[in-house]
């Protein structure tokens, strides 16, 4: 995200996933765009219910996919958040993971931007993933719950635009079909936890036109 943003090149690919559920997947991603040559900012949540960052295989994996050149940043839920402290809150998560990468985090990306608190932490980050300054300069395409909207990547190579292309590891590297297969397919997982997101996730998608409308009402 830091390189795209300052690239003099044009058009550029602004290349970012998010890890909402898996370090595993995300780390199969990372190996396979760096033996393409291939460098993008992986998002982490610091606490989240999914898995941990900081035990001993997570910092490890977070750490290879370092080494493998990609940028780490912050994904940051604002459901979790005290909208009074939120300032608060989300300062303690840039500095749990800049500690943890061993260096300053500059970019972040909000989690599930469409269906949760749209919170102004512009001022306390370099970058944005969904500000007004990245989403003038790229236009915007995710695999968010599998499906494409108006376009796809390839639609967008093809018109030969700057983009910034979301993508979730767990949606190429999982085995399954649908949402749910990968989900269950998580190594771990409890029933409940799956149930639960599995849930989540379709809720999400039936209600997208209208989230889709209120984030473009909030956003300008
Ligand atoms: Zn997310």
């Amino acid at each position: 995200m830091q390189d795209a943003i300052t690239s003099k090149s044009d058009p550029v690919l602004l290349l970012r996933h998010d890890i909402d559920f898996s370090l595993e997947y995300a780390v199969q991603m990372a190996e396979l765009e760096n033996e393409l040559g291939i460098s993008s900012t992986y998002f982490v949540i610091p606490e989240n219910e999914f898995y941990d960052p900081f035990s001993d295989i997570g910092k490890e994996q977070i750490q290879h996919m370092q080494n493998l050149g990609h940028e780490i940043g912050l994904h940051y839920d604002t459901s979790k958040y005290n909208p009074e402290e939120y300032e608060k809150d989300f300062t303690k998560d840039m500095q749990m993971l800049s500690d943890l990468i061993g260096e300053q985090v500059s970019s972040a990306a909000q989690h599930d931007p469409t269906n949760s608190l749209h919170l102004n932490i512009e001022n306390l980050i370099t970058n944005e993933a969904y500000s007004e300054k990245i989403r003038s300069q790229f236009a915007y395409v995710s695999d968010s719950s599998m499906q494409w909207r108006e376009k796809t990547p390839l639609d967008l190579i093809e018109e030969g635009k700057s983009f910034q292309f979301l993508s979730h590891p767990i949606w190429w590297f999982a085995n399954g079909e649908t949402q749910a297969d990968k989900i269950s397919a998580i190594a771990n997982i409890s029933p409940e936890k799956c149930t639960k997101a599995i849930d989540n996730l379709n809720r999400a998608l039936e209600k997208r036109a209208e989230l889709d409308n209120k984030f473009k009402k909030e956003h300008g």
